[in-house]
């Protein structure tokens, strides 16, 4: 059924939901309305190059339920992007919203393109095409776009003009993620890194580790890699390593983490940092340390790296990196404590949430009560999660999971099926 979204990634998320449709005893003919997108959309984004010719990128933008309200979630631009891989993400969002009781259902975008290939022009007009194909489907209470691999602020202010133009009218709340300057919020920026900090820091308090004395290692060093590093070294966490797609390090005295960062904001990427601390990219996720954290792509933690790795947390700032061959390894490695995805990363739609209740009601909170606003809910995601794993005696992965699935099985059952 659905072959369309078929592939490693969606089979991945698949799988995760059957394991926790089986915990909830969810009847087998009302599990595919619950697995299944509402609706997938293709979009084909012509745009002209600056040497005058002309190219067509392939998108997609896939709403997984409106049962809660608008569905929700990022844009990628990246060449990896397929429809199954956006699938599966809308899912995580799903689950991950109704996780931190967010009144939204999952979504998920992406164009197939590699994002460093473009000139600032060529970004620019594939971000407007982008939304100017998918001006039909979404809508403040709809779909809300947000930032996500290869996109920032600057996608998403050129989506809210682009949207804003056709509508005649300024709609800030039609993405979250934008420029302050633009109806954007304060914190969003670095909420994702954020509160995948204030994960590890719950984290370390439930198994008696003092991060003070402890080491990190993260891979992927974006939005979200680079303000966790920042936040981390800032607690006084060693950041033994890092890396992107360009380059990894590893010192054991420890990355001068404000100077990386300063190179980055320059340089755009890792690559020439340093000559001496060079390190082999496959490596990194099993260097020994106290705090693992996975911030780049999906599916990067096989069985093989599972049993490697030596650390006491695994902080899933990104999306999918485990597969489900490395959960099992996990599964007799309870020495390691996982926060999962959609718990670790969920800073950033929280703060997402924030942005677009203050466009709706053009009216902006100030920083301290955005960020103490964004723990009291994580905090109350983590506990909950960690309550119920115990309780249920599953993962926290499988604990949080079925939180989320629970909240939108429930939706979906009082609201009944129509006609
Ligand atoms: P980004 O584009 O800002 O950064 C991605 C980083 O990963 C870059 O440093 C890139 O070089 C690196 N990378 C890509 N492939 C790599 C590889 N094979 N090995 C090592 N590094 C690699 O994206 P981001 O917004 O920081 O997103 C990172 C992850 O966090 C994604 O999984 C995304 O879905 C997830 N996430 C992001 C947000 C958000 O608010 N931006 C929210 C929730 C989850």
């Amino acid at each position: 059924m659905f072959d369309i979204y078929s592939g490693p990634v969606f089979g991945m998320a698949r799988q995760q939901f059957l394991q926790a449709a089986d915990i909830l005893e969810i009847p087998q003919d009302q599990r595919d309305r619950l697995l299944y997108p509402k609706r997938a959309i293709a979009v084909t984004c012509p745009i002209h190059r600056d040497d005058g010719s002309t190219v067509v990128y392939e998108g997609y933008r896939v709403q997984h339920h409106l049962s809660l309200g608008p569905a929700k979630g990022g844009v990628r631009f990246s060449p990896h992007v397929d429809i199954g891989e956006v699938a599966a993400l809308s899912l995580w969002m799903s689950w991950k919203c109704a996780l931190m009781n967010l009144p939204y259902g999952g979504a998920k975008g992406g164009v197939r393109v590699d994002p460093y290939s473009l000139s600032l022009k060529e970004l620019e007009a594939l971000s407007r095409r982008f939304m100017q194909e998918l001006i039909p489907f979404v809508g403040p209470h709809v779909d809300v776009m947000a930032p996500d691999i290869g996109t920032n602020e600057q996608v998403m202010a050129w989506f809210m003009d682009t949207y804003s133009n056709d509508a005649g009218q300024t709609v800030t709340e039609i993405v979250t993620g934008k420029p302050v300057s633009c109806g954007g919020t304060v914190g969003r920026r670095e909420a994702t890194g954020r509160g995948v900090t204030h994960t590890i820091v719950r984290a370390a308090e439930e198994i008696n580790l003092n991060l003070a004395q402890s080491t990190a290692v993260i891979q992927g060093f974006g939005n979200v890699g680079s303000v966790a590093a920042n936040e981390l070294h800032a607690l006084g966490v060693k950041i033994l390593a890092i890396s992107d797609h360009t380059a990894a390090y590893h010192d054991p005295k420890g990355l001068n983490i404000p100077e990386i960062i300063a190179y980055v904001a320059k340089h755009g990427v890792l690559k020439g940092y340093s000559t001496e601390c060079l390190t082999d990219p496959n490596t990194i996720l099993t260097i020994k340390c106290d705090v693992l954290v996975p911030a780049a792509v999906e599916r990067v933690i096989t069985e093989e790296i599972a049993n490697k790795i030596e650390c006491r947390i695994i902080a899933e700032a990104a999306n999918g990196p485990t597969t489900l061959e490395a959960d099992a390894v996990f599964a007799k490695r309870p020495e390691i404590f996982i926060i999962p995805d959609i718990l670790c990363n969920s800073g950033g739609v929280t703060v997402s949430y924030f942005e677009w209740v203050q466009d709706l009601q053009q009216f902006f909170w100030e920083e301290e009560e955005i960020i103490s606003r964004m723990k009291k809910i994580m905090d109350k995601g983590f506990y909950d999660t960690v309550k119920s794993a115990k309780e249920l005696k599953v993962s926290n992965r499988m604990a949080a999971t079925c939180a989320g699935l629970k909240r939108v099985h429930l939706a979906k059952q009082a609201r009944g099926l129509f006609p």
